[in-house]
């Protein structure tokens, strides 16, 4: 039986399934792995300087150069074949939830429906000073897109519902993601090294929890001992593979 076969027959069998994903399953939508050393965004910038909450602070404005093109990738970017798979197990009853490190709302844009969101998203935006949230819109779009500094009426400034370095996970996200790694009997990592904590601790703990792991990622990582079946290669080419063996063995 092959590894694809093998995770085909572990979905079969789940009753509570969930994904985890991280960068790697959108490097094939056009965005890098911007936590990833050789992603070439930290070549020329400290990421403590430009994309911490104190650097926030005390100079948004070079925030908001920093962030400018990848909120250029973030409006151009589509899913790819992997977030496609990951709609068609739901569909298919058996994917449950994803809890993503991704921020950018691609698996939303699949069509998944529950989607955890451990390090933020770009869809809103919060002053840090008065605290007032606001969707980030055309309008409030176009300002990022130029670089500039979105401002508050208060005075304040404006800042991306995403997860700085120096900031706390969201804790209602971090709650829900934790109860369904406890919940779930199968949980599928998918482009994902796993080596940004906390958000790493999660499938750790699922498997603590007694459930049976699949990890399909480009490089080994450290979960791979952990794992049931272990795929190395690109989520984009393997999760079709995977969701077309789980149909193909429904049909049977
Ligand atoms: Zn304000």
């Amino acid at each position: 039986m092959t590894k694809i076969q093998r995770a085909a027959e572990l979905i079969r069998a789940s009753k509570h399934m969930v994904a985890f994903t991280g960068a790697g399953h959108s490097t094939a939508s056009g965005i890098p792995d911007f936590r990833s050393p050789d992603s070439g965004l930290w070549e020329k910038d400290n990421p403590m300087l430009v994309a911490s909450i104190w650097a926030f602070r005390l100079n948004p404005k070079t925030f908001f150069n920093w962030i400018r093109p990848m909120a250029h990738l973030l409006v151009e970017a589509r899913p790819n074949a992997a977030h496609q798979a990951l709609v068609e197990l739901e569909e298919m009853g058996f994917l449950k939830t994803i809890i993503t490190q991704n921020i950018d709302n691609l698996h939303q844009r699949a069509g998944s429906r529950r989607v955890l969101e451990l390090h933020g998203h770009m869809r809103e935006a919060t002053c840090i000073r008065c605290y007032k949230v606001v969707p980030i819109d055309p309008e409030l779009q176009q300002v990022i897109l130029r670089g500039k500094v979105p401002e508050c009426g208060c005075g304040g400034v404006f800042k991306p519902n995403v997860i700085l370095f120096g900031e706390q996970l969201p804790v209602k996200v971090l709650n829900e993601a934790t109860a369904e790694a406890r919940r779930c009997d199968l949980l599928l990592v998918a482009g994902s090294s796993l080596e940004v904590a906390p958000a790493s601790d999660i499938p750790f703990l699922a498997v603590e929890s007694g459930a049976q792991a699949i990890i399909v990622n480009l490089q080994p990582t450290s979960f791979d001992a952990y794992a049931h079946v272990v795929i190395d290669g690109d989520v984009a080419e393997i999760l079709p593979q995977i969701a077309q063996a789980v149909r193909d063995l429904e049909a049977c």
